[in-house]
């Protein structure tokens, strides 16, 4: 049994955070419940992409190993150096990696949903976290592995090792899309690409979400980004109004957003492909 949750709460993160929590709609897969199937019903099903593509043999060999946890919004789930006691495959909302420049300053360096888990640097024999994982989407959740199993899964070299390793290999390629959007594309383009994205993983055009919070994750200031959100907002792309984002067209924050945006997106689509 994986101990996860209260000590999760405890470590809440100091960033101002909108009051706002959207009611989520159910994932289109459930989550697994921790019972015995009777024989005349289906498998359990799991949100996470990963775990998803496992045999059904292999998942239900796991599922003992997997507890289902809620996640706080807008808490830390890890922080770098600390030592990795678990695994969390995401299966509702989404987590931000965040580095910190200057000791103080954070910035998103990647995104994880439902297509992908944290602390893959396990994979490779890593024992200590190497970024902030923040929860930034309100009613997230996630099968937890320990760090353990985990370790034990990959030493056997098996389906779950090899749609690990393919994961490993998109997220690296994702963590370079990201590294060249930031050199090359302009902040309006990724503001926007930023903005799909969160609308893609709550599954709603209307999210909690403050200006200063959007800035500190595109690693710019404030103004710049109450600047962008003013002309999103009188072109009728977007309104903006009590923390509250609402995507008024999603067509034209698509042809503002960068190509980062759509490939990305298709990549973790056709995954693990
Ligand atoms: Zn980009």
């Amino acid at each position: 049994m994986v101990q996860l949750g209260e000590r999760q709460a405890e470590t809440c993160v100091r960033l101002s955070a909108p009051d706002q929590i959207v009611s989520l709609p159910q994932p289109s897969a459930r989550l697994h419940r921790r019972r015995d199937a009777q024989p005349a019903k289906p498998p359990p099903i799991t949100a996470n992409r990963l775990l998803a593509h496992l045999p059904e043999d292999v998942y239900l060999r796991l599922l003992s190993s997997l507890e289902t946890v809620p996640l706080s919004y807008m808490h830390r789930l890890q922080q770098p150096d600390e030592p990795i006691e678990s695994i969390h495959f995401l299966t509702r909302g989404g987590c931000s990696l965040t580095h910190a420049v200057g000791g103080q300053r954070l910035v998103e360096i990647a995104d994880i949903g439902v297509e992908g888990c944290l602390n893959i640097n396990a994979l490779v024999g890593g024992t200590r976290s190497i970024a902030t994982a923040l929860v930034h989407i309100p009613g997230s959740t996630a099968q937890v592995m320990s760090l353990t199993t985990f370790q034990q899964e990959i030493a056997r070299g098996g389906p779950f090792a090899a749609i690990m390793n393919r994961y490993l290999e998109v997220y690296l390629e994702t963590l370079m899309q990201t590294i060249a959007c930031s050199a090359l594309h302009s902040v309006q383009q990724r503001c926007a690409t930023w903005l799909l994205r969160r609308r893609d993983r709550i599954g709603q055009n209307q999210f909690p979400l403050t200006q200063e919070y959007l800035a500190l994750m595109l690693g710019v200031r404030r103004a710049t980004v109450t600047e962008i959100a003013r002309g999103f907002q009188n072109a009728g792309v977007v309104d903006y109004r009590h923390r509250l984002f609402v995507i008024l067209d999603a067509e034209i924050l698509q042809a503002r957003a960068c190509e980062c945006y759509v490939r990305t997106s298709e990549r973790f689509r056709t995954f693990p492909h």
